[in-house]
């Protein structure tokens, strides 16, 4: 028998979820807010209203030892250069991160995995970024600036995933942008109704002249 349930639709461009406008209603935020819960479910995806609360990192880093300059929190599963729950040691531990970065917390105490329990990088999503600031939806290859928050002050979109996003939250999907507050960065920002290969053409021949 057939699956009796609504599927949600929304508009695409070449493969990826198209900014919503300004006017959009309150239907459209349940909609996307079905999704959100998706994203927390299969992708960690949480922000201060969904998700697990010690996975938010409200400076949006998600860096395993935090910022260089120590202005955002380290992870609580990292003890110097190991991880507790993954294979081999951290070698850039200011810059590399994995799906389940947690925020530090003396109340919550970790366990160690056993050797054999350690986790490969695939199975945690593990990465590494250039951009001294870290991971986080703002320095997303897929985050889009909204035209207005929505009623929670989400501004931006995720075009992978199509729900609106906090800046400051991440995701397992993140695929970093290494060159946060360059111009190709900020061109990449304001070209928020470009689809991605639209834009991908763009900087390239902008590249090119260079
Ligand atoms: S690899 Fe993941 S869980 Fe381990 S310290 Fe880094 S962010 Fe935390
Ligand atoms: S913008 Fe990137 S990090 Fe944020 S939810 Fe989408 S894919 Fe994940």
């Amino acid at each position: 028998m057939e699956n009796e349930r609504e599927i949600l639709v929304d508009p695409t461009k070449d493969g990826l979820f198209t900014i919503p406008g300004k006017d959009f209603s309150s239907d459209d935020e349940v909609r996307w807010g079905k999704r959100r819960m998706d994203s927390v479910r299969v992708s960690q995806y949480s922000d201060p209203y969904c998700g697990l609360p010690n996975c938010y990192d409200k400076t949006g880093a998600y860096l395993c030892a935090g910022t260089k300059d120590g202005m955002s929190s380290p992870c609580n599963k990292r003890e110097g250069n190991e991880c507790l729950i993954r294979k081999g040691s951290l070698t850039n531990p200011n810059f590399q991160s994995c799906a389940f970065w947690e925020v530090k917390n003396a109340g919550d105490m970790e366990g160690r995995y056993s050797p054999d329990g350690r986790l490969d990088d695939e199975r945690i999503g593990f990465g590494e970024t250039k951009n001294k600031e870290g991971f986080g939806c703002r320095n997303c290859e897929y985050y889009r600036p909204m035209p207005k928050a929505d009623s929670e002050g989400r501004k931006g979109w995720c075009a992978l995933k199509g729900h609106t996003v906090l800046d400051t939250a991440c995701c397992w999907d993140n695929d970093p942008i290494d060159e946060y507050k360059t111009d190709v960065s900020k061109e990449r920002r304001n070209a928020a109704n470009m689809s991605l290969a639209e834009l991908k053409d763009k900087l390239s021949k902008q590249e090119n002249k260079r």
